[in-house]
């Protein structure tokens, strides 16, 4: 376990009793920026997360050979605060701009070439006013951007792939690299799914199992305040139980839904590289089975050619709980050979598919943060909490850190660009 090198040694002992300032649940960017600011500004914060890595959706897997992002395919340079990341990712040579040959398909399977990357992307922003909440109640907060950095309104090209484009980015070493920077000095009980919270005097006793076998105890831990950064219908399941929580809180996350998704993973034999298809990544519009294909051996060195294919909701949905997987990506890469004909010639040496319940917002909340005081400081957080996918996370990350500091003792936080500059190249 790493600890921060600026706590006491009293304080690492009792981070290790599980007795802390603020826990924090989920290691996504969202979680894991929020907890990065808290522990800036000097609290005690552990982070809990349920699987064994760091990053949530920006993930990657080890395939035979190969490491695959299967989760956030490449960060974009639009909003106000995802170039700031990117920046800082970039100057540790962790990120690197992935030029590569980006088309859009039509419903009538007409590939268009993407507009060449954008390094001015403001043109293509149009920052808005934020919308008004929707659901304005009494004892539940719904932080905007009146009280945190400038709502900035972008709807990235998974939501709407007609949105014109900006530079992207990929992690040579994986998208997960993203998560294991920020984590770098945090205090990180992994493999350890948070399943209740309890009110107890001043304190939240946060209630833990363990997932993985041998995870060391402790499997509760108490925190003065809680911020909840999963994705929000996992949220719901976390405090379904908790009868201190204003039923509102519970109806305002339960109207936020999400589209599933099937994100597999194919390898060829390396020859295949070499036969012409004319894209690198394509993106569909309206197509009811695919909706992304991308080569993701441009990304990193690779001795075979390795396709990431996203399935469209539609698909995913219908497919999600199908006993055979393997056979629903096989459709996915057969319906894809219709734009990379060497394809149908070849069954690939691996396929490996992964379920994405909760992969990309449908129907979001309104604000950066959702935060309740009573009875006791609470706040819920993340890629919902807007349309535009790791900028939402990262814009939520910063204003849940910002509602717990003013639920607790007002401390000051860092700014995003400082929180980043204060961190090492996260090796
Ligand atoms: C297939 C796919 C492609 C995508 N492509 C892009 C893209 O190109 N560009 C882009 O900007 N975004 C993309 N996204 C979206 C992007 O990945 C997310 O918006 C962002 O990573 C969300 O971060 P988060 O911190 O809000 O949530 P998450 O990343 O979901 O983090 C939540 C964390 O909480 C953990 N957790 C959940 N429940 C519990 C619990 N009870 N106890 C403990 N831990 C728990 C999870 O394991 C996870 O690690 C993509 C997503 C998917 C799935």
């Amino acid at each position: 376990m790493i600890q921060p090198p600026n706590e006491t040694p009293d304080t690492i002992q009792d981070v290790d009793r599980g007795d802390v300032d603020i826990a924090v649940i989920g290691a996504g960017i969202a979680g894991l920026v929020c907890a990065e600011q808290l522990r800036q500004a000097g609290y005690r914060v552990v982070v809990i997360e349920k699987s064994r890595g760091f990053g949530g959706r920006a993930a990657t897997k080890r395939v035979p050979n190969f490491r695959a992002d299967h989760g956030l395919r490449y960060l974009e340079r639009s909003g106000r605060l995802l170039p700031v990341l990117i920046d800082a990712l970039c100057d540790r040579d962790l990120l690197q701009p992935w030029n590569v040959r980006f088309c859009r398909v039509t419903p009538d399977g007409t590939l268009t070439p993407d507009l060449s990357p954008n390094p001015e992307p403001s043109a293509a922003i149009s920052p808005q006013a934020s919308p008004p909440s929707l659901n304005p109640i009494r004892g539940i907060i719904g932080i905007s951007d009146a009280e945190t950095p400038e709502r900035t309104q972008v709807t990235a090209n998974l939501v709407n792939p007609d949105q014109p484009s900006c530079q992207r980015y990929i992690a040579p070493a994986g998208a997960n690299a993203i998560g294991k920077f920020l984590a770098q000095n945090l205090t990180v009980w992994r493999s350890r799914r948070a399943i209740g919270l309890l009110a107890v005097g001043d304190r939240w006793q946060v209630q833990l199992e363990a997932v993985a076998e041998g995870v060391d105890a402790p499997l509760s831990l108490t925190a003065r305040a809680v911020v909840v950064a999963i994705p929000a219908p996992q949220a719901l399941e976390l405090i379904a139980a908790t009868e201190t929580i204003a039923p509102e809180i519970q109806a305002t996350i339960a109207a936020v839904s999400y589209h599933p998704c099937l994100s597999v993973m194919a390898g060829y034999p390396a020859e295949l590289a070499a036969a012409d298809r004319g894209w690198d990544a394509l993106q569909f519009t309206d197509d009811r089975a695919l909706f992304w294909a991308g080569v993701e051996s441009t990304k990193r060195k690779a001795d075979q050619l390795c396709l990431t294919v996203h399935a469209a909701p539609e698909f995913a949905r219908a497919q999600f709980d199908a006993p055979d997987l393997n056979a629903c990506g096989q459709t996915l890469l057969d319906r894809l050979a219709s734009h990379f004909p060497a394809l149908a010639a070849h069954r690939p040496d691996f396929l490996v598919v992964h379920r994405w319940r909760y992969a990309l917002i449908d129907r979001p909340f309104d604000r950066d943060c959702l935060s309740t005081r009573s009875p006791l400081p609470l706040v819920f957080g993340g890629d919902w909490c807007g349309t535009a996918q790791a900028e939402t996370a990262l814009r939520s990350g910063l204003a849940m850190a910002a509602e717990v500091t003013r639920s607790v003792d007002g401390r000051s936080l860092p700014t995003l660009d400082g929180m980043l500059t204060a961190l090492g190249d996260g090796s």
